[in-house]
């Protein structure tokens, strides 16, 4: 490996940039991640990664404008004792080194199987980093892991040229099987599989409240698992017809919500959820907005005795009106969902992308990321300029990182 002392990285400084005086990430040099087992003990279960590409998340969204994850970041940052934080937590890239216990403990030495943990082997991985000893661990519960920490938000993460990773956290590419660009979003999409294997979607109508990226993969997956009818529902009619495109059979926009009472529910949106539905309610909903006001129009369009599958919010307080009829009464079933079961839900997410002939891999690449206009961005031209402007101009953006 080329030696590097330092390496570009989009960081948030808790002390430089300040929390509630700045927005967004800047690109400073860091110093070049290495493993270094005798001060390090635990680098000897982790590896260097040259990344390729790195998925923008809703999340890194959250961060760059403040609104999400704030004691999450500034809390991390104390315990570290340290100002600064490499972002990002959507990869795939290159294993360039391996910590001398990993072959050991990760490497399949299965021959018939392609994809390896190994020096040359192309990896994404979860960015759930969990303690492997917490009760919910060792019940093989690691996504509520009581001590977990998130690249890119707790620990380090991976918007830079070359990252450290705990190589337990890692899943093998096959890049013949699913495009890198792709691979990198594994991650978001292993959400999106972890929220519609959460219930029975069989012959279920169901309402995917927040068409963003993890909404649309969402869609693009109820259709594949036998949802009866799929009803999208956002504020942006660009996402709402991609939506359609993915497969929704029905879409329908919504206001942005009044700030005053920013958790009131839509009753334009759930009278027409209720036409749609023959007065019942769909029997599932999706809250993949992250808005208060998403909540309730959840609970508010979901039949007696149905699912609501909590995703979206990230951070803060949230009012739930007339709790006990909406809710109790009507026997409703919230499910929290955080993260992807790690591997279960990765290897749903691998079989999904892989089989061409579902048609997710190429729906993902032709209409979420636009055949890769405007979508691919290059990490080292970054500015904060045209980087907000991609954003907000599409539902899903990647860097390519290196070549
Ligand atoms: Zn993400
Ligand atoms: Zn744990």
């Amino acid at each position: 490996m080329a030696s590097k002392n330092t390496i570009k990285a989009l960081t948030f400084d808790s002390k430089e940039d300040g929390w509630d005086k700045s927005r967004g990430f800047v690109m400073r040099e860091v110093p070049m991640p290495v493993l270094d087992e005798k001060k390090n003990p635990e680098d000897a279960l982790s590896v260097i990664i040259k990344m390729r590409y790195a998925g923008v998340c809703g999340s890194d969204r959250g961060l760059w404008y403040r609104r999400a994850f704030k004691d999450m970041a500034l809390d991390s940052l104390k315990r570290e004792k340290k100002t600064l934080r490499i972002t990002g937590h959507e990869f795939v890239g290159e294993i360039v080194e391996v910590g001398s216990m990993v072959s050991r403990l990760y490497h399949d030495p299965d021959e018939k199987n392609p994809v390896k943990i190994e020096k040359g082997s192309l990896v994404s991985g979860d960015s759930h980093v969990t303690c492997g000893r917490c009760y919910q661990c060792r019940i093989g519960e690691g996504h509520v892991c009581m001590n977990e920490a998130i690249l890119g938000i707790s620990i380090d993460g991976i918007f830079a040229e070359y990252v450290k990773v705990p190589a337990r956290n890692l899943w093998a590419v096959d890049e013949r099987r699913v495009r890198p660009e792709i691979a990198a979003i594994y991650d978001p999409f292993g959400n999106a599989v972890h929220a519609t294997t959460k219930v029975d979607f069989r012959g279920q109508r169901v309402a995917v409240f927040g068409a963003g990226a993890i909404g649309m993969f969402a869609i693009l997956l109820l259709r594949r698992f036998g949802a009866a009818k799929v009803i999208a529902v956002d504020v942006n009619e660009a996402n709402l017809k991609m939506a359609k495109e993915l497969g929704a059979h029905e879409t329908i926009q919504i206001k942005k919500t009044n700030k005053k009472n920013e958790w009131e529910a839509d009753k334009d949106a759930i009278a027409r959820i209720m036409e749609l539905t023959y007065g019942k309610g769909v029997d599932v909903s999706m809250e993949m907005a992250g808005a208060p006001a998403s909540f309730n129009n959840c609970i508010q369009a979901t039949r007696r005795g149905g699912h609501v599958i909590a995703f979206g919010i990230k951070d803060g307080d949230m009012t739930i009106p007339d709790f006990s009829r909406q809710i109790v009464v009507r026997g409703l079933t919230i499910h929290g969902v955080i993260g992807r079961e790690i591997f279960k839900t990765w290897q749903i997410a691998q079989r999904m992308l892989s089989d061409k002939s579902n048609g997710i891999q190429d729906a993902i690449w032709n209409v979420i990321l636009k055949g890769g206009k405007g979508t691919i961005l290059d990490f080292a031209k970054f500015t904060p300029e045209s980087f907000e402007k991609s954003m907000d101009e599409h539902p899903k953006i990647v860097f390519k990182v290196n070549g």
